[in-house]
């Protein structure tokens, strides 16, 4: 809420709700959508059954932000993924999830920090051909974390342009115009001091802004 304040942008939260009329009409309403972190995703949604090191789950919310996601794809909203808003568009458009990063060998970093929220503990590299880099500006970012779930396989149609040193994905972006972006970590809680998560948030509102200038 605050992050998007700080730009000239108007938040509105969206209770959950399993009525796919009102969902619709939360779509029809927002310039944007920008998918807050939370929960653990239910792995059945990619077809897979719960690991022992599952967190907790919330299948209502998970069905309410596919419906979301939806609507918002059919009218060529702008999205922004935060976190589990990330793991949740890679499995919404056909993309699977690690369950635990921590029972893999090979991803040796800490993701789930223990420092407070508004400190970047790891490096992120973007990759010089997305849009990510094209919005930051930046081919090497610090990032916060706070997750122990990650993209496995990208889903079709889209690109990992985010990478941990550990090769951990962190973020991926929808190829084609509309800008459908995810991210593993939290802009929103580094946004205050940080004028590069600062981006990230001006330029979402900017691309909401030119939604609002199309309809008039
Ligand atoms: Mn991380």
């Amino acid at each position: 809420v605050q992050a998007v304040i700080r730009e000239g942008g108007i938040p509105y939260i969206l209770p959950i709700t399993s009525d796919i009329s009102v969902i619709e009409e939360f779509a029809k309403n927002i310039d944007v959508l920008i998918l807050s972190g939370g929960h653990d995703i239910n792995p059945l949604l990619w077809k897979e059954e719960p690991s022992k090191n599952l967190g907790e789950i919330f299948p209502e919310r998970d069905n309410f932000d596919f419906t979301l996601l939806e609507n918002m794809e059919k009218l060529k909203k702008p999205i922004l993924g935060i976190c589990r808003g990330e793991q949740v568009i890679n499995t919404y458009f056909g993309g699977t999830l690690y369950q635990d990063i921590n029972s893999l060998e090979w991803a040796t970093l800490k993701h789930n920090q223990k420092n407070r929220p508004d400190l970047a503990t790891h490096t992120v590299n973007i990759e010089k051909n997305s849009k990510l880099h094209e919005i930051l500006g930046e081919e090497e970012i610090l990032v916060n974390s706070f997750h122990h779930l990650a993209v496995k396989t990208v889903a079709p149609g889209f690109k990992a342009v985010g990478f941990a040193k550990d090769g951990v994905v962190e973020a991926i972006e929808k190829q084609g115009n509309n800008l459908v972006l995810g991210v593993q970590w939290h802009p929103e809680m580094l946004a205050e001091k940080n004028n590069i998560m600062r981006k990230l948030f001006k330029y979402i509102i900017n691309e909401a802004k030119k939604e609002k200038v199309n309809e008039r």
